[in-house]
Order: C-alpha cells, then sequence, then structure tokens
C-alpha cells in the first residue's frame, strides 16, 4: 500500500492510495491533476473517498467516476451533496479497498457530516478539514464543544498514525500556534523543519498523531499554559479551544 499526495487547486491536498486490487483517490479537488498521476503510474482509478461535501474535496468527483467507474463513497449524513455518491458510510463502517481496510469516524463540526477514514494496520488516517497539521478547520456547521469531541477521538489513535488533511495550512497554523504556545520547545523545533520545507516547496504532510498531539494548539487546550495564554482559568478545554478558534478566525498569518 503506497499513499501519494496531489496537491490541487492552490493548498489543496488529494491522495492517491495505491493498494492490491484497489486505486483510490481521497477527496479529489479537481480532475486534472488527479488524471495526470493516474496516467504518469499507469494507473486505473476503482475508487473516490471524501471527506465532506465542500467543492474543494469533491470537484474532482463526477470526471473522475465518468472516466473510471469509479466508485464514490463519502459520508452517509451528507448523501444530498455529495456528487455522484455510490456508498453512504458511517461511524464505525469498514471501507476494503483492495487488499486495505479503513475505518471510518464521525468527526463533525467543520461540517455536519464531516468523516475520517482510518487504516490502522496502514497507520494512516485522512482528516479532510477537521485536523490539520498544527491547527483545525472552521466551524461551519457545528459548535466547539462538537469540534473538539472530534479531536479527541483523532487524537486517541496510536501516535505513529500519519495524518494526512485537506491543505498544505501548516505555516500559517504554527505562526498562529506561536503566539498562543510560545514555551512549546516542539513546537519551536517543529516550526524551522517547517519553514524551511516550505522555503524549498517541499510539502509539510504527513503529520502524525504524535507530532500533533506535542504542537497543535487546539489538541492542548487543557494545557494551562494555553488557557493563559488566551486570558482564560484552566480547568474548561472547550471555552480554552473555543477562544483559540475564535482568535485563530481573525489571526493574519
Ligand atoms: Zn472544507
Ligand atoms: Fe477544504
Amino acid at each position: 500500500m503506497q499513499i501519494s499526495l496531489i496537491p490541487c487547486l492552490s493548498d489543496n491536498y488529494a491522495y492517491l492510495i495505491e493498494a492490491a486490487g484497489a486505486v483510490a483517490v481521497v477527496d479529489p479537488s479537481e480532475p486534472e491533476p488527479v488524471l495526470r498521476i493516474l496516467r504518469d503510474k499507469g494507473l486505473h482509478l476503482t475508487h473516490i473517498l471524501n471527506t465532506h461535501h465542500h467543492f474543494d474535496h469533491t470537484g474532482g468527483n463526477l470526471p473522475l467516476k465518468e472516466q473510471f467507474g469509479a466508485t464514490i463513497i463519502g459520508p452517509a449524513a451528507d448523501s444530498h451533496r455529495i456528487p455522484g455518491l455510490d456508498q453512504g458510510v458511517g461511524e464505525d463502517d469498514v471501507v476494503t479497498l483492495g487488499d486495505t481496510r479503513w475505518t471510518v469516524m464521525n468527526i463533525p463540526a467543520h461540517t455536519s457530516g464531516h468523516i475520517a477514514f482510518w487504516g490502522r494496520e496502514q497507520a494512516a488516517v485522512f482528516t479532510g478539514d477537521t485536523l490539520f497539521a498544527m491547527g483545525c478547520g472552521r466551524l461551519f456547521e457545528g459548535t466547539p464543544a462538537q469540534m473538539w469531541a472530534s479531536l479527541q477521538k483523532l487524537v486517541a489513535l496510536p501516535p505513529d498514525t500519519r495524518v494526512y488533511c485537506g491543505h498544505e495550512y501548516t505555516l500559517s497554523n504554527g505562526r498562529f500556534a506561536l503566539t498562543v504556545d510560545i514555551g512549546n520547545a516542539d513546537l519551536h523545533a517543529r516550526m524551522t523543519d517547517v519553514e524551511s520545507a516550505r522555503l524549498q516547496g517541499r510539502p509539510t504532510i504527513p503529520s502524525s498523531i504524535a507530532l500533533e498531539r506535542a504542537t497543535n494548539p487546539f489538541l492542548r487546550a487543557t494545557e494551562p499554559a494555553l488557557a493563559t495564554a488566551v486570558g482564560l482559568a484552566a480547568g474548561d478545554p472547550v471555552a480554552v479551544f473555543a477562544e483559540l478558534r475564535r482568535r485563530k478566525d481573525s489571526f493574519k498569518g
């Protein structure tokens, strides 16, 4: 099994999964970059997976389905707004792609139907626009408490799980993180890596659950230092999370 990054639009990533017996793309924003990598590798697309309905994650669905007859799998809760959906899935459903198995997790808040695909054996999770490297998605269709709960599910995955998220937002996420977690040595070390990667035009993805636990401020709302940094008393992680998210919404990084 191999996972390849497919840069799409200005800052999206789609992902190619090559398993024995299946070739899938996760969140195809647009068809062309996906067609290019399939052509280069001489592959036939069998499946399309969507984490949520937003256009920058589903824009390639119909043209790719038309060309390959690929099966589209996405959140059942969003069956009315995922273009070409064939198979709706939800919490604990297992998606089989050739010789690989992926467990579906419901992780609402960015959108109400948002899901993740987690492969235990593959040590990989596709988090869409819920968990980003050093960040999290905006709350378009959910509350801070819902997003906090969704993030808690993701960080409970094994620490070595590779995190494949929907956007290359890492540098600006990290700049925000430094404003609220200045004393975090792991964060400073990671930013050094991220800055040099971006200077060289390299992706910062995949991340890992361990790295996110150590450096992502939205997962660190239980830390007294983070509460203090946003002017709140420690002990109510949802309130701290909500304030972090509110500040990030207006952060110019
Ligand atoms: Zn989105
Ligand atoms: Fe997106």
